[in-house]
Protein backbone atom coordinates (compact mmCIF):
# COMPACT_ATOMS: atom_id res chain seq x y z
CA UNK A 1 0.00 0.00 0.00
CA UNK A 2 1.54 3.39 -0.75
CA UNK A 3 2.09 5.99 2.04
CA UNK A 4 1.43 8.88 -0.12
CA UNK A 5 -0.75 9.58 -3.56
CA UNK A 6 -1.69 12.64 -5.20
CA UNK A 7 -5.74 11.66 -5.01
CA UNK A 8 -6.75 9.10 -1.98
CA UNK A 9 -10.23 8.29 -2.71
CA UNK A 10 -12.79 6.67 0.08
CA UNK A 11 -15.47 4.82 -1.73
CA UNK A 12 -15.88 2.54 -4.20
CA UNK A 13 -19.53 3.26 -5.69
CA UNK A 14 -20.04 5.33 -8.53
CA UNK A 15 -18.76 8.30 -7.25
CA UNK A 16 -15.60 7.37 -6.24
CA UNK A 17 -15.21 4.84 -9.45
CA UNK A 18 -15.74 8.01 -11.88
CA UNK A 19 -13.34 10.27 -10.08
CA UNK A 20 -10.92 7.44 -9.58
CA UNK A 21 -11.28 6.63 -13.06
CA UNK A 22 -11.10 10.31 -15.04
CA UNK A 23 -8.31 11.62 -12.29
CA UNK A 24 -5.97 8.95 -12.91
CA UNK A 25 -4.19 10.72 -16.17
CA UNK A 26 -3.69 13.63 -13.64
CA UNK A 27 -1.64 11.54 -10.89
CA UNK A 28 -1.67 8.82 -8.55
CA UNK A 29 -4.82 7.62 -7.75
CA UNK A 30 -5.89 4.78 -4.74
CA UNK A 31 -9.28 4.09 -4.00
CA UNK A 32 -9.78 2.73 0.11
CA UNK A 33 -13.31 0.62 -0.05
CA UNK A 34 -13.71 -1.33 3.40
CA UNK A 35 -15.45 -4.21 2.05
CA UNK A 36 -15.63 -5.81 -1.49
CA UNK A 37 -15.41 -3.22 -4.41
CA UNK A 38 -18.89 -3.21 -5.68
CA UNK A 39 -20.86 -3.36 -1.90
CA UNK A 40 -22.39 -0.06 -2.32
CA UNK A 41 -25.62 1.33 -2.90
CA UNK A 42 -24.80 1.56 -6.41
CA UNK A 43 -24.89 -1.68 -7.02
CA UNK A 44 -28.24 -1.86 -5.64
CA UNK A 45 -29.92 0.83 -7.67
CA UNK A 46 -32.45 -0.20 -9.94
CA UNK A 47 -34.73 2.48 -11.63
CA UNK A 48 -32.08 4.09 -13.50
CA UNK A 49 -29.94 7.25 -13.98
CA UNK A 50 -32.22 10.59 -14.69
CA UNK A 51 -30.96 13.08 -17.69
CA UNK A 52 -32.74 15.01 -20.93
CA UNK A 53 -33.15 12.68 -23.86
CA UNK A 54 -36.96 12.71 -25.33
CA UNK A 55 -37.98 14.35 -27.94
CA UNK A 56 -40.37 16.36 -26.26
CA UNK A 57 -38.20 16.74 -23.21
CA UNK A 58 -35.43 19.81 -22.50
CA UNK A 59 -33.10 20.98 -19.98
CA UNK A 60 -35.41 23.19 -18.44
CA UNK A 61 -38.11 20.79 -17.77
CA UNK A 62 -35.79 18.48 -15.98
CA UNK A 63 -34.31 21.61 -13.84
CA UNK A 64 -37.92 23.07 -13.38
CA UNK A 65 -38.94 19.14 -11.80
CA UNK A 66 -36.16 19.13 -9.65
CA UNK A 67 -36.52 22.52 -8.12
CA UNK A 68 -40.24 21.90 -7.64
CA UNK A 69 -39.49 18.24 -5.47
CA UNK A 70 -36.88 20.56 -3.21
CA UNK A 71 -39.41 23.06 -1.75
CA UNK A 72 -36.91 25.99 -1.89
CA UNK A 73 -33.97 24.59 -0.55
CA UNK A 74 -32.08 23.60 -4.16
CA UNK A 75 -28.94 25.26 -4.92
CA UNK A 76 -30.05 25.99 -8.51
CA UNK A 77 -26.47 26.86 -9.92
CA UNK A 78 -25.70 23.45 -8.59
CA UNK A 79 -29.44 22.03 -10.35
CA UNK A 80 -27.97 23.48 -13.50
CA UNK A 81 -24.87 21.94 -14.10
CA UNK A 82 -26.02 18.92 -12.96
CA UNK A 83 -28.82 18.86 -15.61
CA UNK A 84 -26.90 20.22 -18.37
CA UNK A 85 -23.99 18.21 -17.56
CA UNK A 86 -25.77 14.83 -17.32
CA UNK A 87 -26.52 13.84 -20.90
CA UNK A 88 -22.91 13.38 -21.91
CA UNK A 89 -21.73 11.72 -19.05
CA UNK A 90 -24.70 9.12 -19.64
CA UNK A 91 -23.38 8.58 -23.34
CA UNK A 92 -19.97 8.21 -22.58
CA UNK A 93 -21.16 5.08 -19.87
CA UNK A 94 -22.79 4.40 -22.37
CA UNK A 95 -19.80 4.18 -25.10
CA UNK A 96 -18.03 2.78 -22.14
CA UNK A 97 -20.07 -0.51 -22.69
CA UNK A 98 -22.91 0.09 -20.28
CA UNK A 99 -25.61 -1.69 -21.77
CA UNK A 100 -28.54 0.38 -20.82
CA UNK A 101 -31.89 -0.54 -22.47
CA UNK A 102 -32.57 0.39 -25.84
CA UNK A 103 -35.85 0.99 -27.81
CA UNK A 104 -36.58 0.00 -31.06
CA UNK A 105 -35.45 2.99 -33.35
CA UNK A 106 -31.83 2.82 -31.33
CA UNK A 107 -32.36 4.83 -28.74
CA UNK A 108 -32.51 4.73 -24.82
CA UNK A 109 -35.68 3.19 -23.60
CA UNK A 110 -36.54 6.52 -21.64
CA UNK A 111 -38.86 5.28 -18.27
CA UNK A 112 -41.18 7.37 -16.50
CA UNK A 113 -41.12 8.09 -12.70
CA UNK A 114 -42.46 10.10 -9.90
CA UNK A 115 -42.01 13.85 -10.05
CA UNK A 116 -40.64 13.73 -13.14
CA UNK A 117 -42.81 15.45 -15.98
CA UNK A 118 -41.25 13.45 -18.70
CA UNK A 119 -39.93 10.48 -19.66
CA UNK A 120 -36.53 10.27 -18.58
CA UNK A 121 -35.18 7.59 -17.39
CA UNK A 122 -31.67 5.69 -18.44
CA UNK A 123 -32.20 2.37 -17.07
CA UNK A 124 -30.57 -0.84 -17.88
CA UNK A 125 -33.61 -3.23 -17.18
CA UNK A 126 -33.84 -3.22 -13.38
CA UNK A 127 -30.40 -3.42 -12.40
CA UNK A 128 -29.30 -0.24 -14.02
CA UNK A 129 -26.45 0.31 -10.64
CA UNK A 130 -24.96 -3.32 -11.66
CA UNK A 131 -24.21 -2.54 -14.61
CA UNK A 132 -22.97 0.96 -13.85
CA UNK A 133 -20.42 -0.39 -11.31
CA UNK A 134 -19.44 -3.34 -13.64
CA UNK A 135 -18.48 -0.58 -16.71
CA UNK A 136 -16.58 1.80 -13.95
CA UNK A 137 -14.79 -1.05 -12.07
CA UNK A 138 -13.37 -2.19 -15.63
CA UNK A 139 -12.84 1.28 -16.51
CA UNK A 140 -10.41 2.44 -13.35
CA UNK A 141 -8.83 -1.11 -14.07
CA UNK A 142 -7.56 -0.07 -17.47
CA UNK A 143 -7.17 3.35 -16.20
CA UNK A 144 -4.34 1.59 -13.64
CA UNK A 145 -5.99 2.55 -10.37
CA UNK A 146 -5.32 0.55 -7.59
CA UNK A 147 -8.80 -0.08 -5.41
CA UNK A 148 -7.66 -1.71 -1.78
CA UNK A 149 -10.43 -3.82 -0.28
CA UNK A 150 -11.31 -4.68 3.23
CA UNK A 151 -9.46 -0.91 4.16
CA UNK A 152 -11.71 0.72 6.34
CA UNK A 153 -10.51 4.92 6.27
CA UNK A 154 -10.96 6.14 10.43
CA UNK A 155 -10.72 9.55 10.34
CA UNK A 156 -9.08 11.95 8.65
CA UNK A 157 -5.83 14.06 9.20
CA UNK A 158 -5.83 17.81 8.82
CA UNK A 159 -3.04 19.75 9.30
CA UNK A 160 -2.26 23.64 8.35
CA UNK A 161 -2.55 22.71 4.42
CA UNK A 162 -6.41 21.43 4.95
CA UNK A 163 -6.89 17.51 4.88
CA UNK A 164 -3.82 15.86 3.97
CA UNK A 165 -4.65 12.38 4.06
CA UNK A 166 -6.30 9.52 6.10
CA UNK A 167 -6.32 7.11 9.55
CA UNK A 168 -7.29 3.74 8.09
CA UNK A 169 -7.47 0.39 9.65
CA UNK A 170 -4.81 -2.07 7.60
CA UNK A 171 -6.14 -5.02 6.97
CA UNK A 172 -3.52 -7.40 7.18
CA UNK A 173 -1.56 -5.55 10.50
CA UNK A 174 -4.95 -4.58 12.17
CA UNK A 175 -2.87 -1.61 13.26
CA UNK A 176 -4.15 2.20 12.73
CA UNK A 177 -2.05 3.35 9.59
CA UNK A 178 -1.97 6.82 7.45
CA UNK A 179 -1.88 7.47 3.85
CA UNK A 180 -1.20 11.18 2.82
CA UNK A 181 -2.58 12.50 -0.37
CA UNK A 182 -2.81 16.28 -1.70
CA UNK A 183 -6.52 15.80 -2.03
CA UNK A 184 -8.61 13.58 -0.16
CA UNK A 185 -11.99 12.67 -1.41
CA UNK A 186 -15.09 10.76 0.42
CA UNK A 187 -17.06 8.91 -1.55
CA UNK A 188 -18.38 7.10 1.43
CA UNK A 189 -22.19 7.03 0.15
CA UNK A 190 -25.51 7.16 2.55
CA UNK A 191 -26.70 6.62 6.11
CA UNK A 192 -29.56 4.21 5.65
CA UNK A 193 -27.86 1.84 8.52
CA UNK A 194 -28.98 4.22 10.84
CA UNK A 195 -32.37 3.12 10.86
CA UNK A 196 -33.97 -0.77 11.23
CA UNK A 197 -35.75 -0.59 7.75
CA UNK A 198 -33.60 0.60 5.49
CA UNK A 199 -32.97 -0.73 1.38
CA UNK A 200 -29.25 0.61 1.74
CA UNK A 201 -26.48 -1.91 1.95
CA UNK A 202 -24.80 -2.51 5.61
CA UNK A 203 -21.84 -0.36 4.33
CA UNK A 204 -24.23 2.77 4.47
CA UNK A 205 -23.29 3.57 7.74
CA UNK A 206 -22.30 7.40 7.13
CA UNK A 207 -18.48 7.58 7.62
CA UNK A 208 -17.81 9.98 5.44
CA UNK A 209 -19.97 12.58 7.06
CA UNK A 210 -19.18 11.66 10.39
CA UNK A 211 -15.46 11.68 9.69
CA UNK A 212 -15.90 15.46 7.95
CA UNK A 213 -17.81 16.23 11.30
CA UNK A 214 -15.24 15.36 13.67
CA UNK A 215 -12.51 17.40 11.91
CA UNK A 216 -15.10 20.34 11.93
CA UNK A 217 -16.74 20.03 8.36
CA UNK A 218 -19.96 22.12 7.41
CA UNK A 219 -22.45 19.63 6.91
CA UNK A 220 -25.46 20.32 5.71
CA UNK A 221 -29.55 19.46 5.12
CA UNK A 222 -29.50 16.29 7.46
CA UNK A 223 -32.95 16.02 8.84
CA UNK A 224 -33.88 15.23 4.54
CA UNK A 225 -33.91 11.52 4.66
CA UNK A 226 -36.15 9.99 2.08
CA UNK A 227 -38.17 6.83 2.98
CA UNK A 228 -38.93 4.96 -0.15
CA UNK A 229 -42.46 3.62 0.19
CA UNK A 230 -42.34 0.69 -1.30
CA UNK A 231 -39.53 -2.08 0.29
CA UNK A 232 -40.65 -5.49 0.73
CA UNK A 233 -42.44 -6.08 3.96
CA UNK A 234 -41.06 -8.08 6.58
CA UNK A 235 -38.07 -9.52 4.25
CA UNK A 236 -34.17 -8.66 4.21
CA UNK A 237 -31.14 -9.80 2.44
CA UNK A 238 -27.73 -9.22 3.79
CA UNK A 239 -29.22 -6.94 6.10
CA UNK A 240 -31.15 -4.71 3.66
CA UNK A 241 -34.90 -4.42 2.75
CA UNK A 242 -35.48 -5.22 -0.70
CA UNK A 243 -36.81 -2.46 -2.69
CA UNK A 244 -39.76 -2.55 -5.75
CA UNK A 245 -38.67 0.68 -7.46
CA UNK A 246 -40.94 3.50 -8.66
CA UNK A 247 -40.80 2.44 -11.99
CA UNK A 248 -42.83 -0.34 -11.28
CA UNK A 249 -45.38 2.46 -10.45
CA UNK A 250 -44.12 4.29 -13.62
CA UNK A 251 -45.37 1.29 -15.95
CA UNK A 252 -48.88 1.20 -13.84
CA UNK A 253 -48.60 -0.66 -10.92
CA UNK A 254 -51.33 0.34 -8.39
CA UNK A 255 -50.70 1.17 -4.41
CA UNK A 256 -54.15 -0.54 -2.58
CA UNK A 257 -54.54 -1.20 1.61
CA UNK A 258 -54.52 -4.31 2.71
CA UNK A 259 -58.12 -5.32 1.71
CA UNK A 260 -57.22 -4.21 -2.18
CA UNK A 261 -58.84 -0.40 -2.52
CA UNK A 262 -56.51 1.82 -4.24
CA UNK A 263 -55.59 4.92 -2.00
CA UNK A 264 -53.07 7.08 -3.93
CA UNK A 265 -56.34 9.42 -5.97
CA UNK A 266 -56.91 10.74 -1.53
CA UNK A 267 -53.21 11.79 -1.29
CA UNK A 268 -52.12 13.47 -4.75
CA UNK A 269 -53.75 14.56 -8.24
CA UNK A 270 -50.64 12.45 -9.47
CA UNK A 271 -51.98 9.43 -8.03
CA UNK A 272 -49.68 6.88 -7.94
CA UNK A 273 -46.49 8.83 -9.58
CA UNK A 274 -47.01 11.44 -6.84
CA UNK A 275 -43.47 12.31 -5.40
CA UNK A 276 -42.18 10.24 -2.93
CA UNK A 277 -42.78 11.64 0.38
CA UNK A 278 -46.43 12.11 -0.17
CA UNK A 279 -46.73 8.05 -1.04
CA UNK A 280 -45.15 7.00 1.84
CA UNK A 281 -46.98 9.25 4.20
CA UNK A 282 -49.67 7.98 2.45
CA UNK A 283 -48.83 4.44 2.59
CA UNK A 284 -47.67 4.99 6.79
CA UNK A 285 -51.04 6.70 7.07
CA UNK A 286 -53.29 3.68 5.58
CA UNK A 287 -51.12 1.28 7.39
CA UNK A 288 -51.86 2.95 10.56
CA UNK A 289 -55.74 3.79 9.76
CA UNK A 290 -56.16 0.37 8.82
CA UNK A 291 -53.67 -1.25 11.24
CA UNK A 292 -52.38 -3.68 9.28
CA UNK A 293 -48.24 -3.69 8.67
CA UNK A 294 -48.08 -3.07 5.00
CA UNK A 295 -50.07 -2.16 2.14
CA UNK A 296 -50.11 -3.86 -1.19
CA UNK A 297 -48.60 -3.26 -4.89
CA UNK A 298 -50.42 -4.68 -7.40
CA UNK A 299 -49.11 -5.26 -11.35
CA UNK A 300 -51.03 -7.83 -11.53
CA UNK A 301 -53.27 -6.21 -14.20
CA UNK A 302 -50.13 -5.96 -16.55
CA UNK A 303 -48.82 -8.42 -19.20
CA UNK A 304 -47.07 -11.36 -17.58
CA UNK A 305 -44.41 -11.44 -20.22
CA UNK A 306 -44.24 -7.27 -20.00
CA UNK A 307 -43.36 -7.92 -16.13
CA UNK A 308 -40.85 -10.46 -16.79
CA UNK A 309 -38.67 -8.53 -19.04
CA UNK A 310 -38.63 -5.23 -17.65
CA UNK A 311 -38.29 -6.24 -13.92
CA UNK A 312 -36.52 -9.34 -14.39
CA UNK A 313 -34.54 -8.78 -11.04
CA UNK A 314 -38.25 -7.82 -9.52
CA UNK A 315 -40.05 -10.89 -10.80
CA UNK A 316 -37.23 -13.57 -9.47
CA UNK A 317 -36.35 -12.11 -6.23
CA UNK A 318 -40.15 -11.89 -5.49
CA UNK A 319 -41.34 -15.35 -6.81
CA UNK A 320 -38.11 -16.83 -4.94
CA UNK A 321 -40.07 -15.95 -1.43
CA UNK A 322 -43.40 -17.51 -3.01
CA UNK A 323 -44.67 -14.13 -4.24
CA UNK A 324 -45.95 -14.49 -8.04
CA UNK A 325 -45.93 -10.39 -9.22
CA UNK A 326 -47.85 -11.17 -12.44
CA UNK A 327 -50.28 -12.46 -10.06
CA UNK A 328 -50.93 -10.97 -7.19
CA UNK A 329 -49.78 -8.05 -5.09
CA UNK A 330 -46.65 -7.68 -3.66
CA UNK A 331 -47.25 -6.93 0.93
CA UNK A 332 -44.98 -3.39 0.93
CA UNK A 333 -43.91 -1.24 3.73
CA UNK A 334 -42.24 2.74 3.71
CA UNK A 335 -38.14 2.18 4.34
CA UNK A 336 -35.06 4.63 4.76
CA UNK A 337 -33.39 5.26 1.13
CA UNK A 338 -31.63 8.21 0.73
CA UNK A 339 -30.10 11.13 2.29
CA UNK A 340 -30.78 14.46 0.62
CA UNK A 341 -28.11 16.41 3.36
CA UNK A 342 -24.26 15.67 4.03
CA UNK A 343 -21.03 17.29 3.57
CA UNK A 344 -22.04 20.82 2.29
CA UNK A 345 -19.78 21.22 -1.02
CA UNK A 346 -19.27 23.34 -3.72
CA UNK A 347 -19.95 23.62 -7.62
CA UNK A 348 -16.79 21.70 -7.59
CA UNK A 349 -17.34 19.46 -4.83
CA UNK A 350 -15.05 21.22 -2.03
CA UNK A 351 -15.68 20.95 1.50
CA UNK A 352 -15.40 23.72 3.69
CA UNK A 353 -11.70 22.14 4.43
CA UNK A 354 -8.89 22.76 1.90
CA UNK A 355 -8.34 19.59 0.20
CA UNK A 356 -10.72 17.83 1.34
CA UNK A 357 -13.62 16.91 -1.24
CA UNK A 358 -17.09 15.22 -1.31
CA UNK A 359 -19.14 13.25 -3.72
CA UNK A 360 -22.45 11.09 -4.12
CA UNK A 361 -24.54 10.59 -1.14
CA UNK A 362 -22.03 11.65 1.25
CA UNK A 363 -22.19 15.22 0.14
CA UNK A 364 -24.59 17.95 -0.03
CA UNK A 365 -24.75 19.88 -2.78
CA UNK A 366 -27.97 21.48 -2.76
CA UNK A 367 -29.25 19.52 -5.52
CA UNK A 368 -31.84 18.14 -4.24
CA UNK A 369 -32.88 20.68 -1.86
CA UNK A 370 -35.45 19.19 1.03
CA UNK A 371 -36.63 16.29 -1.46
CA UNK A 372 -34.49 14.09 -4.42
CA UNK A 373 -36.07 13.26 -7.70
CA UNK A 374 -36.18 9.73 -8.16
CA UNK A 375 -32.63 8.91 -10.17
CA UNK A 376 -30.94 12.14 -9.93
CA UNK A 377 -28.71 10.48 -7.08
CA UNK A 378 -26.72 8.40 -9.21
CA UNK A 379 -26.86 11.74 -12.27
CA UNK A 380 -25.55 13.87 -9.43
CA UNK A 381 -23.02 11.39 -8.30
CA UNK A 382 -21.56 11.49 -12.46
CA UNK A 383 -21.61 14.96 -12.69
CA UNK A 384 -19.32 16.46 -9.59
CA UNK A 385 -17.60 13.42 -9.42
CA UNK A 386 -16.46 14.42 -13.46
CA UNK A 387 -16.36 17.90 -11.91
CA UNK A 388 -14.02 17.53 -9.46
CA UNK A 389 -11.51 15.39 -11.10
CA UNK A 390 -11.35 18.57 -13.22
CA UNK A 391 -10.58 20.67 -10.22
CA UNK A 392 -7.73 18.65 -8.99
CA UNK A 393 -6.01 19.03 -11.68
CA UNK A 394 -5.18 22.45 -10.21
CA UNK A 395 -4.23 21.72 -6.58
CA UNK A 396 -0.94 22.58 -5.65
CA UNK A 397 1.56 19.63 -4.10
CA UNK A 398 2.18 19.26 -0.73
CA UNK A 399 5.52 19.29 0.19
CA UNK A 400 5.96 15.97 2.52
CA UNK A 401 9.03 16.66 3.69
CA UNK A 402 8.65 17.26 7.31
CA UNK A 403 7.64 14.35 10.17
CA UNK A 404 4.29 14.45 10.80
CA UNK A 405 3.03 13.45 13.97
CA UNK A 406 0.23 10.52 14.38
CA UNK A 407 -2.02 10.36 16.53
CA UNK A 408 -2.71 6.58 16.27
CA UNK A 409 -4.06 5.93 19.98
CA UNK A 410 -6.74 3.12 19.35
CA UNK A 411 -9.83 3.27 20.96
CA UNK A 412 -12.49 0.59 21.54
CA UNK A 413 -16.50 1.90 21.25
CA UNK A 414 -19.40 -0.04 22.31
CA UNK A 415 -21.25 -1.82 19.65
CA UNK A 416 -24.64 0.31 19.79
CA UNK A 417 -26.49 -0.44 16.10
CA UNK A 418 -29.15 -2.26 16.83
CA UNK A 419 -30.01 0.12 20.12
CA UNK A 420 -29.87 3.52 17.87
CA UNK A 421 -32.09 1.85 14.80
CA UNK A 422 -34.45 0.95 17.20
CA UNK A 423 -34.78 4.62 18.47
CA UNK A 424 -34.29 6.12 15.18
CA UNK A 425 -36.75 4.43 13.97
CA UNK A 426 -39.61 4.68 16.95
CA UNK A 427 -38.60 8.47 16.82
CA UNK A 428 -37.18 9.39 14.02
CA UNK A 429 -38.99 8.42 11.12
CA UNK A 430 -41.66 9.84 8.33
CA UNK A 431 -43.79 11.69 10.96
CA UNK A 432 -41.59 13.20 13.51
CA UNK A 433 -42.42 15.79 16.49
CA UNK A 434 -40.96 17.98 19.10
CA UNK A 435 -41.45 15.82 21.48
CA UNK A 436 -40.33 12.67 19.86
CA UNK A 437 -37.13 14.21 18.85
CA UNK A 438 -36.33 15.39 22.23
CA UNK A 439 -36.79 11.72 23.59
CA UNK A 440 -34.42 10.39 20.64
CA UNK A 441 -32.22 13.45 21.50
CA UNK A 442 -31.60 12.39 24.78
CA UNK A 443 -30.82 8.71 24.11
CA UNK A 444 -28.45 9.64 21.52
CA UNK A 445 -26.38 11.79 23.78
CA UNK A 446 -26.41 9.23 26.61
CA UNK A 447 -24.63 6.81 23.86
CA UNK A 448 -22.53 9.96 21.87
CA UNK A 449 -20.66 10.15 25.37
CA UNK A 450 -19.97 6.85 25.72
CA UNK A 451 -17.24 6.88 22.82
CA UNK A 452 -14.00 8.67 24.28
CA UNK A 453 -11.85 10.67 22.13
CA UNK A 454 -9.17 9.31 19.60
CA UNK A 455 -9.28 7.23 16.82
CA UNK A 456 -11.76 4.01 17.25
CA UNK A 457 -10.57 0.45 15.58
CA UNK A 458 -13.22 -1.37 16.90
CA UNK A 459 -17.09 -0.80 16.40
CA UNK A 460 -15.84 2.32 14.58
CA UNK A 461 -19.13 2.38 12.07
CA UNK A 462 -21.28 2.11 15.20
CA UNK A 463 -19.60 5.39 16.42
CA UNK A 464 -19.90 6.73 13.03
CA UNK A 465 -23.98 5.81 13.07
CA UNK A 466 -23.94 7.84 16.74
CA UNK A 467 -22.77 11.04 15.27
CA UNK A 468 -24.33 10.87 12.38
CA UNK A 469 -28.37 10.10 14.53
CA UNK A 470 -27.15 12.76 16.24
CA UNK A 471 -27.18 15.38 13.68
CA UNK A 472 -30.34 14.11 12.00
CA UNK A 473 -31.64 14.60 15.15
CA UNK A 474 -30.28 18.54 15.91
CA UNK A 475 -31.41 19.02 12.44
CA UNK A 476 -34.87 17.85 12.67
CA UNK A 477 -35.20 20.14 15.82
CA UNK A 478 -33.67 23.34 14.17
CA UNK A 479 -36.42 22.86 11.63
CA UNK A 480 -39.70 23.75 13.12
CA UNK A 481 -41.93 23.65 10.12
CA UNK A 482 -42.97 20.75 7.47
CA UNK A 483 -40.70 20.68 4.28
CA UNK A 484 -39.82 18.03 1.65
CA UNK A 485 -39.12 15.19 3.53
CA UNK A 486 -39.32 16.50 6.73
CA UNK A 487 -42.72 16.34 8.56
CA UNK A 488 -43.36 17.65 12.36
CA UNK A 489 -47.19 16.84 12.95
CA UNK A 490 -46.61 19.42 15.45
CA UNK A 491 -45.96 21.99 12.88
CA UNK A 492 -47.44 20.84 10.20
CA UNK A 493 -47.05 23.73 7.68
CA UNK A 494 -43.75 25.06 5.26
CA UNK A 495 -43.08 28.50 7.68
CA UNK A 496 -41.05 30.59 4.88
CA UNK A 497 -38.35 31.73 7.51
CA UNK A 498 -36.89 28.37 7.46
CA UNK A 499 -36.19 28.85 3.32
CA UNK A 500 -32.71 28.03 4.15
CA UNK A 501 -30.31 25.13 4.53
CA UNK A 502 -29.36 23.57 8.32
CA UNK A 503 -25.79 23.55 8.42
CA UNK A 504 -24.16 22.18 11.39
CA UNK A 505 -20.42 22.47 12.48
CA UNK A 506 -18.78 21.29 15.48
CA UNK A 507 -17.81 23.37 18.07
CA UNK A 508 -14.45 22.15 18.98
CA UNK A 509 -12.77 19.85 16.51
CA UNK A 510 -10.08 17.15 16.89
C1 LIG B 1 -31.80 -0.29 -3.37
C2 LIG B 1 -31.43 1.05 -3.92
C3 LIG B 1 -31.94 1.47 -5.15
C4 LIG B 1 -31.60 2.71 -5.67
N1 LIG B 1 -32.06 3.07 -6.91
C5 LIG B 1 -31.64 4.24 -7.45
C6 LIG B 1 -31.98 4.58 -8.79
O1 LIG B 1 -32.63 3.83 -9.48
N2 LIG B 1 -31.53 5.77 -9.27
C7 LIG B 1 -30.77 6.64 -8.54
O2 LIG B 1 -30.39 7.70 -9.04
N3 LIG B 1 -30.42 6.32 -7.27
C8 LIG B 1 -30.82 5.15 -6.72
N4 LIG B 1 -30.44 4.83 -5.45
C9 LIG B 1 -29.53 5.73 -4.74
C10 LIG B 1 -28.12 5.58 -5.34
O3 LIG B 1 -27.91 4.22 -5.64
C11 LIG B 1 -27.05 6.06 -4.37
O4 LIG B 1 -27.35 7.34 -3.91
C12 LIG B 1 -25.70 6.11 -5.09
O5 LIG B 1 -25.42 4.86 -5.68
C13 LIG B 1 -24.62 6.47 -4.09
O6 LIG B 1 -23.39 6.33 -4.73
P1 LIG B 1 -22.07 6.67 -3.92
O7 LIG B 1 -20.95 6.38 -4.83
O8 LIG B 1 -22.19 8.01 -3.32
O9 LIG B 1 -22.09 5.64 -2.68
P2 LIG B 1 -22.13 4.04 -2.66
O10 LIG B 1 -22.47 3.50 -3.97
O11 LIG B 1 -22.98 3.65 -1.51
O12 LIG B 1 -20.62 3.66 -2.33
C14 LIG B 1 -20.06 3.96 -1.08
C15 LIG B 1 -18.70 3.30 -1.00
O13 LIG B 1 -17.98 3.78 0.13
C16 LIG B 1 -17.38 2.69 0.83
N5 LIG B 1 -17.16 3.10 2.22
C17 LIG B 1 -18.07 3.61 3.09
N6 LIG B 1 -17.47 3.92 4.26
C18 LIG B 1 -16.15 3.60 4.12
C19 LIG B 1 -15.01 3.68 4.97
N7 LIG B 1 -15.09 4.14 6.23
N8 LIG B 1 -13.81 3.26 4.50
C20 LIG B 1 -13.69 2.75 3.25
N9 LIG B 1 -14.74 2.66 2.39
C21 LIG B 1 -15.95 3.08 2.82
C22 LIG B 1 -18.39 1.57 0.64
O14 LIG B 1 -17.83 0.32 0.93
C23 LIG B 1 -18.75 1.79 -0.84
O15 LIG B 1 -17.75 1.23 -1.66
C24 LIG B 1 -30.77 3.58 -4.92
C25 LIG B 1 -30.26 3.17 -3.68
C26 LIG B 1 -30.58 1.92 -3.19
C27 LIG B 1 -30.02 1.49 -1.87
Amino acid sequence: MPKQVDFLVVGSGIAGLTFATKSAKHGSVLVLTKKRKADSSTNYAQGGIAAVFGENDAAEFHIEDTIKAGEGLCHEEAVSIMVRDGPTLVKELHSMGCRFSMNSKGNFDLAREGGHSRRRIVHAKDYTGQEIERVLLEETKKAGVTISENEIALDLVVQDEGCTGIYYLDANTRQIDVIYANATILATGGVGQVYQHTTNPPIATGDGIAMAYRVGAKIANMEFVQFHPTAVFNIKIDGRAFLISEAVRGEGGVLKTKDGIPFMNKYSEAGNLAPRDIVARACLTEMLTTDSKYVLLDVSHLEADFIKNRFPTIYETCLSWGIDITRGPIPVVPAAHYLCGGILVNEWAESSIPRLFALGECSCTGVHGANRLASNSLLEALVFADRAARRVQNIKNIRFTKQRSMKTTAKIGPNLMFQIKEIMDRYVGLLRSEKKLREAEALIDGFYRLFEEGIHIINAESRNVTVVSKLVIESALKRKESRGLHYMTDYPNKNHSFTTDTITKISDPN
